[in-house]
């Protein structure tokens, strides 16, 4: 019997409630001020950009997302990294959580979440890995889900890919040892999570902040607002026990 099996959880337009084209604007304008000193905002802005691109597209085993991230930011700016390490790390400890005020509550993260757990499931947090722990912990915490039990949560630190390369998917999974056909990927990004039914997960649109560029060919298994997970959850589940008890032979009862 494959469920309940584990929950992997987008963050971002999933549980918070924002749409990240906006919310990216706000975050970079309030970190490029922090940095006004050492880079103009301009040139900032387009090595935070180009950077993050740059971790995203490396695959190198090797390599965590914060050694991409930090080599191709200090080439860009023409500073070593253990300058502008610690003013990113101030930032997000006194500044970034300032950016809250641009994001509604949202009742239904904190209530889902927990039933899921209640109904037997494991949760991961599978948040793209391009933020240090810090800044991840920060958004969990507007919507009350930071006490959580959660088996993992991935950060800049503890991964060597970003979405939406497969390589992301796989390493959580060896990290868990998690077989894909007991886990089940929620996300509001058809490109980004929806991907993860090419490893054998199931997956389930949230359809609130959904993000969608068209051509990918991916087909969630359900979708719909985040409440709506529970009752796909549980279908799952039972489909799964009727097959098993398809599966006994008569009489070996
Ligand atoms: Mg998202």
């Amino acid at each position: 019997m494959a469920y309940p099996g584990t929950v992997l959880f987008d963050l971002d337009g999933t549980l918070v409630p924002v749409d990240m084209d906006f919310f990216y604007k706000a975050y970079v304008k309030e970190v490029s001020t922090c940095f006004a000193s050492i880079v103009p905002p301009d040139a900032f802005r387009e090595a935070l950009l180009e950077s993050t691109y740059e971790m995203i597209s490396d695959l190198n085993p090797a390599v965590t997302n914060h050694e991409a991230f930090a080599r191709a930011f200090s080439r860009r700016v023409g500073r070593p990294w253990q300058e502008v390490w610690p003013v990113f790390q101030n930032f997000y400890q006194n500044d970034f959580g300032r950016l809250r005020r641009l994001v509604p509550e949202n009742p239904h993260a904190r209530t889902v979440v927990t039933k899921v757990l209640e109904s037997g499931w494991e949760i991961v947090l599978a948040t793209n890995a391009i933020f240090p722990e810090v800044a991840i912990r920060e958004r969990m915490r507007w919507v009350s889900i930071d006490d959580l039990p959660w088996k993992y949560i991935t950060t800049l630190d503890n991964m060597h890919y970003c979405k939406p390369h497969l390589q992301y998917y796989e390493e959580i999974l060896s990290i868990l040892k998690l077989d894909p056909s007991t886990c089940v990927m929620v996300g509001n990004d058809v490109e980004e999570d929806m991907i993860a039914q090419k490893l054998g997960m199931r997956t389930f649109l949230v359809e609130d902040f959904l993000i969608e560029r068209g051509g990918s060919g991916l087909k969630p298994d359900g979708k719909g607002k985040l409440p709506d997970l529970l009752p796909f959850l549980t279908q799952l589940a039972e489909n799964d026990s009727s097959d098993e008890s398809a599966n006994v032979a008569p009489g070996s009862a």
